[in-house]
């Protein structure tokens, strides 16, 4: 089959790999239909997450036909439709009866630290990802959900990760009835987050990046307020001062690590190597956010950093939360919201590619090139 495979930072090629096998009986092996590459596929192609090996396909957004089934699995046959969370899951662990299906305790050897996640790097377990024509699912009884006939693949796909996330991540705000949400970052996931927040009767909802393009579509798709951080100097006392001098009720960081807009923390990072990236946002959330608020943190965040004002959040009262996201807990009933129109997923993709155009799309997603939002390719 062809797959998109990992050479070194900056280098990925479509190539000719081995097809994927039924490897446990619970296993399918997917016939990949769609697959978007990710923000967060950006850290894997800079190199910056570990043990991402030579030859690894990534890729953990996908929907497929089902081609062929394990022994025991229950669920599937071959043909039916389904879109897959992004993290595995074993659907029986002490977490995964919880329904915390991203603390998942059987899905990967480091599973202190993370559950499965396809097309992630070994640290997630080495799971190949769907940017390719086959992917094996493993626990096809758990994760992947069945797309309904009425509905075509584009309109669930977002449902593997980043309308759930977002979706997560305003849960974790929250939210009360008329309350302000301000969102750092106008990316795929912030968006999603800010179009939750009205779901969730938010009263006011602020989203802030500093990419001109990214914030005109958040504007249409989400309708909310926009702060351009290259028209503001200091974006604190800015939002305090849009909102009655307090900061606003609860602060969502949908940045995480690869934040630009502070000179401190990158020489502390990209200068002095003493944090991986930038915890500028977290800064911000937590400053901003008014006394007694919440802040959400969605955004990716790897090794330690520095400069964190714990000691501001203490004082101030806050209640930060902070997770990956329990996929499949969210997918059915924001399925529900899809089908009744209230969100259409789909009008976030900016560029439809095939397959064999992976390298130039993620070149073109990481310079922020061609205004593109999110690149969906096409098997
Ligand atoms: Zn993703
Ligand atoms: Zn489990």
């Amino acid at each position: 089959m062809k797959a998109l495979t990992y050479h070194g930072p900056g280098d990925v090629r479509v190539e000719e790999k081995e097809d994927p096998r039924i490897e446990h009986p619970n296993d399918v092996i997917l016939r990949v239909t769609r697959a978007a590459i990710c923000g967060s596929d950006l850290h894997l192609y800079r190199g910056l997450v570990p043990d991402t090996r030579v030859g690894h396909t990534f890729g953990h957004e996908f929907t497929g036909v089902v081609e062929e089934v394990g022994p025991e699995v229950k669920t599937l046959r071959p043909g039916d439709r389904v879109v897959v969370p992004f993290n595995i899951s074993c659907g029986t662990c002490f977490y995964c009866q919880r329904e915390l299906f991203a603390l998942c305790e059987n899905t990967n050897p480091n599973s202190e630290l993370a559950c499965g996640v396809f097309g992630y790097s070994h640290t997630t377990g080495g799971y190949d990802g769907g940017q390719a024509e086959y992917v094996r699912v493993p626990f096809a009884d758990v994760g992947p959900m069945k797309i309904p006939d009425d509905m075509e693949d584009e309109d669930v796909l977002f449902l593997s990760d980043i309308f759930p996330t977002g979706y997560m991540a305003a849960e974790m705000g929250e939210i009360k009835p008329g309350e302000t949400v301000a969102i750092f970052g106008a990316g795929p996931v912030g968006v999603f987050t800010a179009v939750s927040a009205w779901l969730m009767g938010a009263g006011r909802v602020i989203v802030i990046d500093h990419v001109p393009y990214r914030l005109r579509f958040a504007e249409e798709f989400a309708g909310v307020e926009t702060i351009d951080l290259r028209k503001v100097d200091h974006i604190v006392p800015y939002l305090k001062e849009l909102t009655e001098g307090r900061g606003p009720d609860v602060c969502v960081d949908a940045v995480g690590l690869e934040a630009d807009g502070s000179a401190l923390h990158d020489f502390l990072g990209r200068v002095l190597m003493l944090q991986a990236g930038a915890a500028t946002v977290i800064d911000w959330c937590i400053n901003a956010v008014r006394k007694g608020g919440n802040v959400s943190l969605i955004g990716v965040y790897g090794p330690p950093w520095n400069l964190v004002p714990i000691g501001a959040a203490m004082n101030k009262n806050l209640t930060i939360r902070t997770g990956q996201c329990n996929t499949r807990r969210y997918m059915p009933h924001l399925l529900e919201h899809i089908r009744a129109g209230r969100v259409d997923p789909k009008r976030l993709t900016s560029h439809r590619l095939p397959l064999d155009q992976a390298p130039e799309a993620y070149r073109m997603f990481a310079a922020k090139q061609d205004e593109c939002r999110k690149v969906v390719l096409v098997m």
